[in-house]
């Protein structure tokens, strides 16, 4: 076979097929990559024989753990009718309700198939309702990867994004109200929204203050900017999600991860006002479509999952969240580690740090790893409802012994 082949130049070369090795950048951590082959409740198992606590949960979407029966069961006989239609499906309407049922004050839900989507549908619609293209957004945020939403991370994460589009972001420092007003008032008519993610995950997992997401209500409203909290991540955290906890309507919230039960998806939810834009019997409505939006397999699996995360479901996670994060603080202070997260996320940081480079994220993942825990590769853990007292336990156990032996090469 001549060495032109490019199945022989790859394997000779030792080619990756994907660049790095990777299908996604999130499953970067350092060193080669294991290979996830089988799940089921809180447990995992790689291609090595290990078995692990899963604490990663695909980023936080499996709050049901892996292959929850009932979810099976429900995607399995959506798979059995048909995968996805060119008509629309009930499904997408008993998904809309069950979701619409948890955020008073919203109307409205468009899906699509990730949260990247949806904040980027959620932008687009702001910019067509206010008549303006200025975005304001936290610093150090993650908020998909769309081209605006990438500018969040700063000039590094916004790597091949245009500068007209960098120069329509501006970024504020986490619950800093003067900088927030201050953007606002220098260019009053320029921003069409602010977004939020109330636990920035990528900013250090600091809770927004609820002074400051106060006054974000307050000069969107004086301002003519629509507020959009992102809850890709915290829906899960309050049976209203995160900004249910702290009482303030959004004019657009975007979802994602958990309801879809483990497929792909993503939703804007608004109020009515604002959502007409996207209604396509109106005259001038902006685009937005999607093969896979809305397919009855997401739907009916995240709708499953919604009504297993009952509000006493929420209260008992947050409980076992409360838990771990008590069990992994008393031993990691004395280290300098401290834990922060709320309700079922945690995630530890040297003492005040709100950033970690990447080389120690990397090696607390594998520190984790090799205990039998799989954390997210920027060191999240997610607690999930198969989980138990003693499974939180032990989760914590093998979280901090992971800290305590980062923590010794460290200060060595
Ligand atoms: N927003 C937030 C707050 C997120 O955490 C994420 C993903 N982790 C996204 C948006 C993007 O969602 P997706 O990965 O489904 O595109």
């Amino acid at each position: 076979v001549p060495d032109s082949d490019p199945h022989v130049r790859r394997g000779r070369r030792g080619f990756p097929l994907l660049p790095g090795g990777y299908g996604r950048d999130a499953y970067h951590t350092g060193a080669v990559p294991t290979y996830a082959l089988r799940g089921a409740g809180y447990r995992l198992w790689d291609d090595q024989g290990r078995e692990l606590i899963d604490a990663n949960n695909n980023f936080t979407t499996l709050v049901h753990g892996n292959a929850h029966p009932q979810i099976v069961e429900a995607a399995s006989r959506a798979m059995g009718s048909g995968s996805c239609w060119g008509i629309p499906n009930p499904g997408e309407w008993e998904l809309a309700d069950l979701l619409l049922q948890r955020l008073p004050g919203l109307d409205q839900v468009r899906f699509t198939n990730s949260g990247t989507e949806a904040v980027m549908s959620a932008v687009r619609i702001a910019r067509e309702v206010t008549g303006r293209a200025g975005v304001i957004m936290t610093r150090g945020g993650y908020h998909g990867s769309s081209d605006v939403a990438l500018c969040a991370g700063g000039e590094q994460s916004a790597r091949g994004v245009p500068e007209s589009t960098v120069r329509e972001v501006s970024l504020v420092p986490l619950n800093d109200i003067d900088s927030l007003r201050q953007v606002i008032e220098e260019k009053p008519h320029h921003h069409a929204a602010i977004v939020l993610d109330l636990l920035p995950n990528r900013a250090g997992l600091i809770p927004l203050t609820a002074e400051f997401l106060s006054a974000a209500r307050d000069l969107a409203d004086q301002h003519g900017i629509l507020l959009i909290i992102d809850e890709v991540i915290s829906l899960r955290l309050s049976a209203g999600g995160l900004s249910g906890e702290y009482g303030i309507v959004s004019d657009l919230l975007t979802a994602g991860k958990l309801i879809g039960g483990g497929f792909p998806v993503g939703a804007v939810a608004g109020r009515e006002e604002v959502m007409r834009v996207l209604d396509p019997r109106r005259k001038g409505s902006i685009p937005h479509s999607g093969t896979f939006s809305g397919n009855p397999v997401s739907m009916a699996a995240g709708a499953e999952a919604l009504r297993l995360l009952s509000p006493d479901a929420v209260a008992r996670l947050n409980r076992l969240g409360d838990q771990a994060r008590s069990v992994v603080s008393a031993r990691i202070e004395p280290l300098g580690w401290e834990v922060r997260g709320f309700g079922s996320l945690l995630r530890v940081f040297p003492v005040r740090k709100t950033s970690v480079d990447r080389d120690t994220q990397h090696r607390l993942w594998w520190a984790a790893y090799h205990r039998g825990l799989l954390l997210s590769s920027a060191n999240l853990a997610a607690l999930t409802t198969p989980m138990t007292t003693e499974v939180v336990d032990d989760l914590a156990d093998r979280l901090a012994d992971a800290v305590a032996e980062v923590a010794e090469t460290t200060a060595g």
